[in-house]
This record gives C-alpha cells, structure tokens and sequence, in this order.
C-alpha cells in the first residue's frame, strides 16, 4: 500500500471547484492551482511589515511556496477518492500554491465554508459572469445578509464517516440560516430531556460541555478577524471562513483542556513554572518501543480562504459587504452559544 500517489484529491473539500485542491501523501499540505491575484495576495501578505496584515496573519493559511507541475489533470480519465489522473501540459508548466492543510492536526474535522461578501465578481470580469454572479448573490443570502454557507462536512459518530451537504443547501433563506449552524454545530445529547424538536440526528456532534467552549473560542477568533479586516483596504471577493472543529469527542475533549489549561497558565504564570515533569514521560516504554506522547492540538480552527479575486485596493476603505457577512455570521455565532448554554 505505500505505492500510492504523491499526491491526492483533498478528501474533506467542502466547496469550491470539484478536485481543485490537492494534498501531499502526508497529508500535511495543500497544492492548489496559484491564480495570479491569491499568489500575489499570499506573497505580499508573507512579506509586509504593516501591523494591520500582521494582525491578519494568523488568520490565514501558512504560505509555504509554489511549485511547479509537471503535469495537468486528466478530466476524461477515471478519477477515484485517492487518485487523480495526470496528463502532460500541453501549454507552459503552471504553478501551484503550497498551503498547509488546516485539516490535518483533526482526527474527524467538521468543516463549513462560509462565504463572505456581498459583491462575489471582480470588477474585471466579463459582463456575463457579473450577471451570472449577480444573480447569485441575488438569489442566496449573501446579497442580504453578506454571507452564506457554501457547503459543510458533519462526520457521523455511528458510522465514522463525513456528511457532506448538498449543492442546493446554498441557495438556503436567511431565516435558515440559524438551522444551518445548528447542523454544523449539532449537540449530542447525554440527556433525553434536553432535545428542542429541531435538533439534528443525535448520532452526530459532541456535548454541550465540549461543544460550548469551542463554540466561544471560535467566535472569539472571528471577531478577531473582523477587527483585522476592518482596519485593511481589500476587496475580499469569493474569499471564505472556513471553519473546522474536532469531532471525534475523546480528541475534543484533549484539546478543549489544553486551550483552556494554556489559557490559565498564561495569564497567571509563566510558562518556565509548568515544564518540569516531561523526562517522566518521555521515558515510557511499551512493547519494546518507545511511546511518544501525542502533543495535544487545538479543538478547533478558523481561517480566511480563498483569495483568487482579492484585491488591495489603498485609499478606498475597508470592504463593507465582507464585515457585514462577519456580523451577521458573529451574531449566529451568539445566537447558537445561547442554545448550547442552556443545554450545559
Ligand atoms: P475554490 O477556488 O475552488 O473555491 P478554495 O480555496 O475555496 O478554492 O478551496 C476549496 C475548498 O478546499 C474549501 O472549501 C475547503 O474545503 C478546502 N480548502 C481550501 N484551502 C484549504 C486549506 N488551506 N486547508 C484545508 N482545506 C482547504
Ligand atoms: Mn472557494
């Protein structure tokens, strides 16, 4: 089995163009077509001293480089979950963006693509995709409310594997858009008497005591990104949040104690006070080999992707319908840490 492909179809993509992302065999990073704007919007980002993108920074994914292909997708081929066919260029080699894969660290990511904006076409466009793109804005909620989901994977517990949602779950009213957080953030009940009517499967989702506080961390990493975006003048056009928590509830339930853990230490204590104890553990042995201790990651994760129409546009303020899509996307935030509260 280790004669597979270099590299595969991302698995867990959410949206976007079919078999547009690619991973290393690891795993670990992701290539992923360089148009000229999301390459330059990615260097200038990774090269700027301006505290305003420094604030942005974290907030987007690691920018490792380009890479050239060698060759391109083969569309006629027979394409499977693990690989994709290649055929020669027939033009000049065409560079790839090396991203890191924010999907990595999670054993079972649950993962939604929210995307931002209420202008989704760039000012070059043709005329017939601004329509075309007007119409869609139109027709979902991002022309109203500056935001929709663009798809979303909920793994289920019983069976192991992800649930993706259907194209159509785009084209949702603004009045489901509190439904479709709620999908995304299920709660599985421990206790019977707590279920509303309007609660997802309960063979998805962690419980509300997990659920809770990676709920708050998220939010609070989204207002983060709404202060540095309201402090940059971009035209974030088709760029998305992509949200991503861990839903395998033994690993959450790790990672929500570290956060809050690290939390704690770093406001009370310095960090030289709590590192005295890691030579005991290193040393176990079991079965003749040495066990190293999984270092704990974060339970959840939230990014800005997709930055193919993004523009820094200097003098011309930040882009209003992108923070308005923030707002209402931090007020549904709210509105489903209130639900899961009341179920704590
Ligand atoms: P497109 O131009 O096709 O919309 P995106 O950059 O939006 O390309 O990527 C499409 C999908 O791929 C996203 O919805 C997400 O599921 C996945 N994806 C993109 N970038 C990353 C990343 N850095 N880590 C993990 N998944 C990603
Ligand atoms: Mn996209």
């Amino acid at each position: 089995p280790s004669a597979g492909p270099v590299t595969h179809a991302l698995s867990s993509q959410v949206a976007g163009h079919a078999n547009a992302v690619l991973t290393t065999e690891d795993d670990t990073l992701l290539i992923k077509q360089a148009l000229p704007l999301e390459l330059q919007f990615y260097q200038t980002v990774a090269a700027a001293a301006e505290p305003e993108l420094d604030a942005l920074r974290p907030f987007i994914p690691k920018f490792i480089g380009t890479l050239s292909l060698e060759g391109e997708f083969d569309a006629d081929a027979p394409t499977n979950e693990t690989s994709i066919a290649f055929k020669p260029l027939a033009g000049p080699r065409k560079d790839s963006l090396v991203l890191e894969n924010l999907a990595h660290p999670f054993l079972r990511p649950n993962i939604l693509d929210v995307k931002l904006g209420t202008v989704l076409y760039d000012e070059s466009a043709p005329p017939d995709k601004i329509a075309r793109m007007r119409k869609a804005a139109e027709a979902t909620t991002s022309g109203s409310t500056g935001m929709r989901y663009s798809g979303f994977q909920v793994y289920d517990n019983t069976t192991g594997t992800a649930v993706h949602t259907s194209k159509a779950y785009k084209s949702i009213s603004a009045a489901q858009l509190p439904e479709g957080l709620a999908r995304f953030f299920p709660i599985a009940s421990a206790a019977p008497g707590v279920s509303t009517g309007t609660e997802p499967p309960l063979n998805q989702g962690l419980p509300s005591a997990l659920l809770h506080p990676i709920l708050e961390l998220l939010r609070e990493d989204i207002a983060d990104i709404r202060d540095a975006l309201s402090a940059l003048e971009l035209r974030l056009v088709g760029a998305s949040l992509l949200i991503l928590y861990e839903s395998d509830p033994v690993r959450a339930e790790e990672g929500v104690k570290w956060m809050l853990d690290d939390e704690r230490s770093s406001s009370s204590h310095s960090s030289l006070d709590d590192d005295d104890s890691d030579s005991d553990d290193e040393g176990d042995v079991a079965d003749g080999k040495p066990k190293k201790p999984r270092k704990p990651t974060p339970p959840c994760d939230v990014r800005l992707i997709d930055f193919a129409h993004t523009r820094f546009v200097p003098g011309q303020g930040p882009d209003e319908g992108v923070l308005l899509g923030l707002d209402t996307f931090l007020r549904l935030m709210d509105e489903r840490i209130e639900v899961v509260a009341r179920c704590l």
